[in-house]
């Protein structure tokens, strides 16, 4: 399938590229036919990038007074869209569908954990979001304070970050999974006024308390919190603080269904969101209003073919991380989309429940990371062959790049064989997609986000800042800004420009390594904080971890680079195997590691040759399923596991260090 290629600068060897992929999947002419963009967006965008903008601008989004200035870079690295331009966020998502008619539509397809569910039309959702802003208006919370929202998935989660919009305070969403440590440092850094949460929510089956967490780390000290407004979900006993607690149905079901919404300036901050921290230690994002909703709406409806008269959309990210902020509450509520959203995981009470809530619902776009994907892959395809899955007519990937085997598996078993992929690349900075195909416009390729999206600029460079030719590595990074960009670090002006402006003057470092194949098509190969250094190769995670995938064996793997005394450092990889097809090759005796090095080896190289491989149950995960690498390198070099606070399940490095430590979980030369 591939070859090994000399690296092309040995002094300063750029990142290798060892995968070929020759698959192509082109659009589906009846698909296209019916796609909401065509090729020529590209050249239209290509050949007046504000002025595309600025027309996006002006026909998906409603603003309260009009812009005439489209794009101020002169404070870049902070840049200003549609400046003099105001607009309400909450009133784009919701009020203006029912002002056009549609406020019969439902707009939250609620399911619960339990099996309960609850349909939200977008009239409903205007008076209760209505309601909601009055009550935090009456608890004191004014235009520019900041309100931390720390809540299971429930329809008042959307409801409160729609009413911090709408009095035009910015919310900073903490993921329910985080503990009372991570919730308290991001209530300080954000200062935040108001915590908003719920008793608990539900999670493998049963209740799962977030109160106490919220009381835990309010009790460390936080002294610019003044109420905590709880939702009553589970029903569970909760502490008690007289005068700072409020339950949400005493103070917002008894306020006023009319509320007018604040009218603010393109650029007022809409929120403040902390990366997973898959790198290090979480930075506060934040981001504005008018480029924000101008660019998510647009992705939205470009890249996920939106009809929304007749789509039920469902991206299966948790409010707690961007893809739920941009792709769950405000692009498709300002399309006027009608989605579901699910409270909890995809194994309760059993693995099929995500194909039977897509059966229910008749979900006809589904969006979620390719972890899920590998995850129902190792679970087994019986699973969601038990299911009607015929409604399913475009699917999407986020968070990671899709190994090619798992992108395949996703289009043939979920998708019919027929439903286009979407591999979207874009970070909680760049605040909406960056790169990715378009539906019945790009022929696909398994494993590539292909292409930036029109009114969009990125490059691949090399150390020296130059771009690399087709079929090289290098640094991904955008050459203009965009609307949904971040404004900068919360309170920390000198880490926003150091972190993403200082490697490439005037470029947007983005911190993925990248290629660009033959036709220029874009590649992500992982971060280039894991880029693995063995005899004088830069190998990138990426492409080991695809090849790995591609063994019929294996649903998950992740590599990283140890260091070793004669290569620098050796590949080790952590391989998940899928359930049945494991157990069978265990059984029958199989070298596991040793028909995987050699597997790897042919797919792309010995170079790549895995010095290690162990079978592993569980790998280290963030909250939005992003593999940890930096805590594998840790245990491959026999160090203490470092700040593990961001991971999703704790206990996964300790099976993990007690699985190194059995002789039989490792392979040497
Ligand atoms: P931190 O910056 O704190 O380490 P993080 O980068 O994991 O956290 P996010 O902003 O949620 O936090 O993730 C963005 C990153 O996810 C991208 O930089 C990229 O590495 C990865 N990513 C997202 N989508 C894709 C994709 N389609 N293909 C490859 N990688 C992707
Ligand atoms: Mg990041």
């Amino acid at each position: 399938m591939a070859q090994a290629a000399e690296p092309t600068n040995p002094e300063h060897p750029d990142i290798e590229n060892l995968l070929t992929e020759d698959r192509r999947f082109p659009p589906d002419p009846e698909f296209a036919a019916q796609a909401n963009v065509h090729p020529e967006v590209y050249s239209w965008a290509a050949a007046d990038r504000l002025g595309f903008w600025a027309d996006q601008a002006r026909e998906l989004i409603t603003w309260s007074t009009p812009f005439s200035e489209v794009l101020d870079w002169s404070g870049a690295p902070v840049a200003r869209w549609f400046g003099d331009g105001k607009l309400n966020a909450a009133y784009n998502a919701v009020d203006r569908h029912v002002e056009a008619g549609n406020g019969d539509r439902v707009a939250l397809h609620f399911e619960g954990e339990p099996g309960d569910s609850r349909a939200i039309t977008y009239a409903e959702l205007q008076r209760e979001v209505s309601r909601a802003a009055n009550a935090l208006t009456e608890l004191g919370v004014g235009t520019g304070d900041r309100v931390a929202i720390y809540m299971p998935l429930v329809p008042e989660a959307v409801v409160a970050m729609l009413a911090c919009a709408r009095i035009g305070a910015p919310h900073s969403v903490v993921f329910g999974g985080f503990s009372a440590e991570a919730l308290h440092s991001r209530i300080l850094d954000a200062e935040a006024k108001l915590v908003i949460t719920a008793d608990g929510g539900y999670r493998r089956g049963s209740a799962s308390a977030l109160k106490p967490a919220v009381d835990e780390a309010l009790e460390k000290g936080a002294p610019t919190i003044e109420h905590v407004l709880v939702v009553r979900r589970t029903g569970q006993d909760v502490a008690w603080t007289e005068g700072r607690d409020v339950w949400w149905h005493d103070v917002v079901d008894s306020a006023s269904d009319t509320h007018a919404p604040v009218e603010v300036e393109s650029e007022h901050p809409l929120f403040i969101l902390y990366t997973s921290g898959t790198t290090g230690k979480p930075k506060g994002i934040f981001h504005t209003t008018g480029g924000y909703l101008t660019q998510t709406a647009f992705t939205h409806r470009a890249v996920f073919d939106l009809k929304p008269e007749t789509d039920v959309y469902w991206c299966t990210a948790d409010i707690g991380w961007v893809t739920g902020h941009s792709y769950v509450v405000y692009g498709p509520l300002v399309n006027g989309a009608t989605q579901v959203i699910y409270e909890g995981t995809p194994d309760t009470p059993d693995k099929g429940r995500w194909w039977s809530v897509v059966e229910k619902y008749k979900v006809s776009i589904l969006y979620t990371a390719p972890t899920a994907i590998r995850t129902c892959m190792k679970w087994g395809e019986e699973i969601p062959a038990a299911h009607d899955l015929s409604s399913i007519r475009l699917l999407g990937s986020v968070g990671e790049s899709i190994n090619p085997a798992a992108w395949t598996w996703y289009r043939r078993v979920i998708g019919g064989d027929k439903a286009p992929i979407v591999d979207t690349w874009w970070q909680t900075e760049t605040g909406a997609i960056m790169i990715s195909p378009l539906p019945g416009v790009t022929t696909a390729k398994p494993g590539s986000a292909q292409v930036p999206l029109p009114g969009i600029a990125a490059d691949v460079l090399d150390d020296d800042a130059q771009p690399v030719p087709n079929g090289s590595g290098g640094y991904l990074v955008l050459t203009e800004p965009w609307p949904a960009m971040l404004r900068g670090i919360w309170g920390d002006e000198e880490r926003f420009r150091d972190t993403y402006w200082s490697r490439f003057p005037g470029r947007y470092f983005a911190g993925d390594g990248a290629k660009k194949d033959e036709d220029g098509d874009i590649w992500l190969l992982g971060r280039v904080d894991d880029v693995m250094n063995v005899s004088g190769h830069r190998l990138s995670t990426t492409e080991i971890e695809s090849a790995l995938v591609s063994h019929p064996i294996v649903a998950e793997a992740a590599v990283v680079g140890a260091n070793d005394e004669t290569t620098g450092q050796a590949v080790v990889a952590f391989v998940i195997l899928r359930t049945e097809e494991g157990d069978a090759a265990q059984a029958s005796g199989m070298d596991v590691q040793a028909e995987l090095r050699t597997h790897v080896a042919k797919e792309i190289g010995p170079i790549a040759k895995p010095r290690r491989i162990l079978v592993v149950q569980e790998l280290p995960k963030t909250r939005s399923g992003k593999i940890m690498r930096r805590l594998l390198r840790d245990v491959a070099e026999h160090r203490v596991v470092g700040d593990a606070t961001t991971l999703a399940d704790s206990s996964v490095m300790d099976l993990i260090t007690a699985g190194l430590n059995t002789p039989s979980a490792s392979s040497a030369d």
